[in-house]
């Protein structure tokens, strides 16, 4: 999927044959396998990977996933998507993700640090403050990044905060980060709306996902004067068209046993269900393949705004469009999560700390000039958001590669 996408790209920029070989590959893709002691004692050999795609124009970025079906060449797509996300909102990244074959909910805290900090060591030959900067993505979180942080320092002897992004607060994370895909999904959502005609006040929105993404967007969009009319998360979804409590339902819903569908003012209803609501704006948020060909001819939305990594399919994209209905693709949609990261990153190197609205008006600004000029492509070649965005980001990359030329 990742290869086609590419080509589509590569035909509209009429790449060299060359370079779209070049861009079609890997950089660096290396493979561990390592013990870790469990806590009866017994060993248990795990197999992970950290993959690099291009470094054309800067150092590579992206995840560390625990989760017991990747593989290397799942890693290998996500990596190519980070550096198109990368290029596409103009910070100095190429893409790059890890992973590890983990079913995390069968270790104890102390096996998942351990498990961690010895993934940490086996990639460090490639990973590093200036090559390499891995993030949380799914199974991971601010405190294994703490701990991969924690290991580089160990190991160099001096703290290198910057060797990670998503880290706590306390130990260089960046004030905003958290917030950051949530508000850079409403962003695109605002801009797009405008482009629409469609007032975002008193705009009917869904969100599928009540997670870091979902249930922020959801707020922002709250906050931004919309009316949030369904959410759901993995247990089922929720549905008022009067509009849903959004603070309520993340303070004493969210992550409690029930979850959200214990909120009694609403009607219940199926994640199917929630994809078709009469709504303006839909926020697919949660995980990937979810509007596909067979439900995407019931999408009533006018708006798709992918907070989520590849919630569209190829043939539910082309439904989708014969039907109006405008898709702003997960590589500018929920591209705000890298941006702070960036940010992230660049107050590690020097030691000097931003306030939040200075982190939130910067990445602001990034989302709506890439908005822009994503808008603007779609327009000159007469073609979608997805294939406007991947021309963007892929010519980004392909002309640092020439201009860099081929080594020696
Ligand atoms: P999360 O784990 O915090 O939340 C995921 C949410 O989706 C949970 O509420 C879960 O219950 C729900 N969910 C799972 N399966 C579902 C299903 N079948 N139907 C409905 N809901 C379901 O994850 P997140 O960090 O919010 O990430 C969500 C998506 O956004 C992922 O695709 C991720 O790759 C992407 N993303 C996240 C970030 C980030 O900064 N967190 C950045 C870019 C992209």
């Amino acid at each position: 999927m990742a290869r086609d996408q590419l080509a589509v790209a590569a035909r509209y920029l009429n790449l060299d044959e060359g370079l779209h070989e070049v861009l079609s590959r890997p950089k660096r893709q290396i493979i561990v396998n390592f013990p870790v002691v469990m806590d009866n004692g017994e060993v248990q050999v795990y197999e992970g990977y950290r993959v690099q795609h291009n470094t054309s124009r800067g150092p590579t970025k992206g995840g560390i996933r625990y989760h017991p079906d990747v593989d290397v060449d799942e890693t290998t797509a996500l990596a190519m998507w980070m550096t198109w996300k990368c290029a596409v909102v103009n910070i100095p990244y190429g893409g790059a993700k890890g992973s590890v074959k983990v079913d995390t909910k069968l270790l104890s805290k102390r096996e998942l640090e351990k498990l961690t900090r010895r993934f940490a060591s086996e990639i460090n030959i490639i990973v590093g403050e200036r090559s390499d900067i891995p993030a949380p993505d799914i199974g991971t979180n601010a405190q294994v990044m703490a701990w991969i942080m924690d290991t580089f320092s160990m190991q160099s002897g001096y703290t290198m905060p910057g060797v990670v992004t998503g880290k706590p607060i306390e130990m260089g994370g960046s004030q905003g980060r958290v917030e950051a895909t949530g508000r850079g999904v409403v962003v695109a959502a605002g801009e797009a709306a405008r482009m629409i005609g469609m007032d975002f006040n008193g705009a009917r929105v869904v969100v599928q996902g009540f997670g870091n993404v979902g249930s922020i967007a959801a707020r922002l969009a709250e906050e931004a004067g919309a009316i949030v009319v369904g959410v759901s998360d993995a247990r089922g979804a929720i549905y008022n068209p009067k509009g849903l409590p959004i603070a309520e339902l993340y303070s004493k819903y969210a992550g409690r046993d029930g979850g959200i569908i214990e909120y009694p003012d609403c009607e219940k209803i199926t994640n199917e269900e929630l994809l078709a609501l009469d709504c303006d704006m839909l926020f697919p948020s949660a995980i990937a393949a979810q509007i596909t060909a067979e439900n995407a001819g019931n999408v009533k939305a006018k708006l798709v705004v992918e907070g989520a990594n590849g919630p569209t399919t190829p043939d539910a994209d082309h439904i989708l469009s014969d039907k109006g209905i405008m898709v702003v693709p997960d590589v500018l949609a929920n591209a705000g999560g890298v941006v702070v990261s960036y940010f992230e990153w660049v107050q590690d190197l020097q030691n000097f700390f931003w306030e939040e609205d200075e982190v939130n008006k910067k990445l602001e600004r990034i989302m709506k000039h890439s908005f822009a000029q994503v808008y603007a492509t779609m327009q000159q070649h007469k073609t979608d958001m997805r294939t406007a965005a991947y021309i963007i980001g892929v010519k980004r990359v392909a002309d640092a590669t020439v201009m860099r030329g081929i080594f020696p």
